[in-house]
């Protein structure tokens, strides 16, 4: 499988168009999520997701798509969205250089399982999808990396210290909190951590 390389963008003022370079950033986000998450994913919806190319928008366009799909404006920070498999991801194409990570994002919450949103809440499930975004792009976390819900994903980047990959991926990607919970009631750390196990105790 081909590893993403950045160095492309180069090659986009050497007679590679833009679509093509955008085209290629999400084919080989795609093979790397495969690679990467190759023991926890669903191979189902890797193949799903990999016969749904994502729509890179100028943002004019994509504000039309956001619309559409949520009845509502996209706040300027909002660079990206996916409702599951139902339909291809949407990422704005203005900053060419942030394109890489925003499809990496999207193409993430494809991959999740269906109740994952539901087991972390809104936030964590944000942070845990570009937390797993960056693993991807084999980028570690660092503390004040300018990075999307750097909060949350500083959280996430914890929990998968704390607990181990396994334990994460499997919620993430299967559903399956037992491992996650299991490892959380061994180890009462931070706040943060007994309220996340209070919610996946509440919901399994
Ligand atoms: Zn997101």
């Amino acid at each position: 499988m081909r590893k993403l390389d950045y160095s492309r963008r180069a090659e986009v003022g050497e007679g590679k168009t833009e679509r093509t370079y955008y085209r290629d950033i999400d084919q080989a986000s795609v093979e790397q999520l495969a690679r990467v998450y190759r023991e926890a994913a669903s191979p189902e919806r890797l193949g799903i997701m990999a016969a749904l190319p994502t729509k890179f928008e100028p943002r004019e366009a994509f504000e039309r798509s956001y619309h559409h799909a949520t009845g509502g404006k996209p706040s300027p920070e909002i660079t990206g969205f996916s409702e599951g498999l139902s339909s291809p991801a949407h990422v704005s194409a203005e900053s060419p250089h942030e394109v890489p990570e925003i499809t990496m994002h999207e193409r993430v919450h494809q991959l999740s399982h269906p109740h994952a949103a539901e087991l972390l809440g809104p936030d964590r499930y944000e942070g845990m999808t570009q937390e797993l975004a960056l693993k991807a792009l084999e980028r570690e976390t660092r503390s004040g990396e300018a990075t999307a819900y750097p909060e949350q994903t500083a959280f996430a980047h914890r929990l998968r210290a704390r607990c181990g990959d396994g334990a994460v991926e499997t919620l993430y990607f299967q559903g399956d909190a037992s491992e996650l919970r299991a490892c959380l009631d061994r180890s009462l750390g931070p706040d943060g951590a007994e309220q996340l196990r209070k919610r996946l105790s509440g919901s399994a």
